[in-house]
């Protein structure tokens, strides 16, 4: 069974604090960030700081998502909220980190080269380390589905953290991509971690001229002209560079559960908005899932009401 990274199903943290920067997408301002330990059962939690003063604090739950059109935002609010963290939220979730305290001194994540593969090189240059209390798993008892036009995603039980993403663009570069799999820190490392962002460029224009994306430039998205070829001189990192960073937003947006799930996510023609629908919709039937302290089978399960995995 591929879940979690071999540490006997105990929970982890980073080792030490460790800092990177880089261009928030949104805004094109600078930003750092710091990944700091943190306690047993503290979860992720993202802190915004102006100087030396934290104006605000989220737990990277569902719940205290608030918006998810262009990326996912933690928080209600642009003077205090935190975006652009699902490529973040990507490289803790298939690392196996349970805590974590990310400290970001700005309004959004960097947006690095455009895939999770930078956060994956911090946290593994600082280690992670077990802490000495279980970690929680959340596992799908029923198919859960959702449905919107011609696009729709299900989680369904199955023995594993698997996967199975499917888009179908409207462009002969893209066209139809499928990627399916167990998802493991290797697995996420060498197959989805460096998958970058994509866009087109009569949208990146039209983004640039509403004073958006100001920070996006062809050192962090594959750009896609409008006669369908790629305009980045490296090319792509995969041939099907596309359907594998949908897969990764898709375990980023995922990891909001607030612990690792057990089962199997499909998404067709999927996005942000149906990722974090499709995480509402499970959570919200607590018939569909069971929270276990274990990620073998048939182990006593914890009593949903002791412990709320995605409480705000
Ligand atoms: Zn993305």
């Amino acid at each position: 069974m591929g879940l979690g990274i071999g540490l006997l199903g105990f929970q982890t943290t980073i080792a030490h604090s460790v800092t990177l920067s880089g261009t928030g997408v949104h805004s094109g301002a600078e930003v750092a960030i710091t990944f700091h330990p943190a306690e047993a059962d503290s979860g992720i939690v993202f802190q915004r700081v102006v100087g030396e003063q934290t104006i605000s604090e989220f737990k990277a739950v569902s719940s205290q998502v608030g918006n998810t059109d262009l990326c996912t935002i933690l928080g209600f609010s642009p003077a205090t909220s935190i975006a652009t963290i699902e490529h973040v939220m990507a490289a803790i979730y298939a690392l196996g980190l349970d805590n974590l305290l990310v400290e970001v001194h700005g309004a959004e994540m960097p947006i690095m080269d455009g895939s999770s593969a930078p956060f994956i090189e911090a946290i593994e240059q600082t280690g992670i380390k077990a802490l000495a209390v279980k970690r929680r798993y959340i596992r799908i008892l029923k198919p859960v589905r959702i449905e919107s036009g011609a696009s729709w995603s299900e989680f369904t039980p199955y023995d594993g953290m698997r996967f199975e993403v499917e888009i179908d663009f409207d462009s002969p570069l893209i066209g139809r991509q499928a990627w399916k799999g167990d998802i493991t820190p290797s697995v996420f490392k060498t197959e989805l971690s460096r998958a970058r962002t994509f866009g087109f460029m009569r949208d990146v224009e039209r983004m640039w001229a509403a004073g958006r994306g100001l920070g996006s430039s062809l050192e962090n998205s594959v750009v896609i002209s409008d006669d369908n070829t790629v305009i980045n001189m490296e090319g792509l990192r995969y041939k099907d560079e596309f359907v594998r960073h949908k897969t990764l937003d898709a375990v980023g947006d995922l990891a909001l559960a607030g612990a690792p799930f057990i089962g199997c996510y499909r998404s067709y023609r999927g996005g942000h908005k149906m990722n974090a629908n499709a995480l509402k919709a499970l959570m919200s039937d607590p018939t569909a899932y069971e929270i276990v302290e274990t990620s073998t089978q048939r182990q006593r399960s914890v009593p949903r009401e002791v412990i709320a995995v995605n409480a705000p």
